[in-house]
Formats: structure tokens, C-alpha cells, sequence
């Protein structure tokens, strides 16, 4: 049986896929903000990842040195609400007279749901360093081919309200029912799932005719 935590905590990227309603079974992140559980196998290439975002990284990083900003990787956050701790990590913050931006570098193919990920950070940086209590960031998402931008201004209050609203569902009501699909499935970390789905069941011919096609 999975363990309670002591101190419940969220990472943003737990959050992102929900609030676009990619992700469905809320149990799944129910569970992992208040236990601990064993990690599902995978054969996610960690390393091979890792390396290469470190790579695209310190392009950027170097990039943006060049044009004059003074840049922090790997930047933390962490805001501790009443019942648990918002948490995430920048890729990279870049701070210069006229602009200040958070990077998050991308190695694989763009998603929206990238666009939620940097909304989050842009929310949550000056609400945990006391330096950048007030200060504005917007956010470059930089992938392999191309880079979007994304204006500090789109985090609007339309974008904290669906967020605060998704946050305090998760964190106050008991667990909703599981919710498997295939799909949501195959990237869920939790290990010991009884009702994890690895193909739908479809019948290959059904015996039903329409007489409406
Ligand atoms: S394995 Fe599937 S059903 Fe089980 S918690 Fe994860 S997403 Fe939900």
C-alpha cells in the first residue's frame, strides 16, 4: 500500500496536460500528490535525454550571454500553499534591463500543452523569489527547429483562475474514479496500477447495420 506523504507537493508538469483536458484520470495525480508510490517501468532513454537537452541548453544559454543578458539555469520553484507545495524547475531565466524571460527548452516535438508548462512558470517565478516580487517575465520556448514566444500578458486572469480552480478541485474533494485509456496509460508513472490499459478492445467487426449510412 503507497505510503502518505508527510508534505503533499505538485510539479507543474504534473498540472500542464490537465488544465488543456489532454489528461483525464485526476486520480492519477490525486495519488501522486499525496503518496509516495513505485514507479511504473519505462523505457524512457534518461540519459540520451539528458544530454541532449543539457546540449540545447547551453546553446541558448551562451546565445542569450551575447545579447547582453545575465542568465541563471536550472532556477527552482517552489511556493508552499495550506495544503501542498507547488513545485518546477526553469531551464533558464534571463534577466537584462529592457526584458526579462524564462526559457524552457524543448528536445522533442512541440505540443501546446508546452505553451501551459511556461504560462505556469511565468505565474510562479515572482511569487517565490522575493527579488522578482513584482517583476514581469515573458517566456521563449526553444525547441530543436524553431522557437515561440509567449508574452507575459497571456497569463491573464481567464489562465490563473482555470489554473487556481483545477489546483483547489485536485487538492480538496476525495479522488475522482480512475480513468484509463491507452493513451493517458502509457506515460502514467504509477506502478501498481490494477486498472491500467494498454489497448482498447474494440471487436473488429460490429453486427450492428445503420440505416442511416
Ligand atoms: S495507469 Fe491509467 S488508470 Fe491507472 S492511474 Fe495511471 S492513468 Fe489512471
Amino acid at each position: 500500500m503507497a505510503e502518505k506523504r508527510k508534505q503533499p507537493f505538485f510539479y507543474v508538469t504534473w498540472l500542464k496536460n490537465y488544465l488543456i483536458g489532454d489528461h483525464l484520470c485526476r486520480w492519477s495525480i490525486w495519488h501522486r500528490i499525496y503518496h509516495q508510490y513505485e514507479e511504473a517501468k519505462s523505457d524512457f532513454n534518461r540519459v540520451q535525454w539528458s544530454m541532449e537537452h543539457a546540449t540545447l541548453r547551453n546553446e541558448i544559454q551562451k546565445q542569450l550571454i551575447a545579447e547582453g543578458y545575465h542568465v541563471t539555469p536550472e532556477l527552482k520553484i517552489r511556493i508552499a500553499g495550506q495544503v501542498a507545495e507547488l513545485r518546477g524547475r526553469l531551464d533558464l531565466v534571463a534577466i537584462r534591463e529592457d526584458r526579462n524571460l524564462i526559457i524552457e527548452v524543448k528536445t522533442g516535438k512541440p505540443k501546446e500543452v508546452d505553451k501551459i508548462q511556461l504560462m505556469l512558470y511565468i505565474w510562479a517565478l515572482p511569487k517565490t523569489y522575493s527579488k522578482f516580487r513584482g517583476a514581469s517575465f515573458d517566456g521563449l520556448i526553444v525547441y530543436k527547429t524553431h522557437q515561440i514566444e509567449i508574452s507575459a500578458l497571456d497569463v491573464d486572469e481567464i489562465f490563473v483562475k482555470n489554473f487556481k480552480q483545477f489546483t483547489a478541485d485536485i487538492l480538496s474533494s476525495e479522488p475522482d474514479r480512475k480513468y484509463p485509456t491507452p493513451e493517458e496509460c502509457k506515460f502514467c508513472t504509477i506502478g501498481n496500477c490494477d486498472e491500467r490499459m494498454d489497448t482498447f478492445e474494440v471487436e473488429e467487426k460490429s453486427d450492428y447495420e445503420p440505416d442511416f449510412f
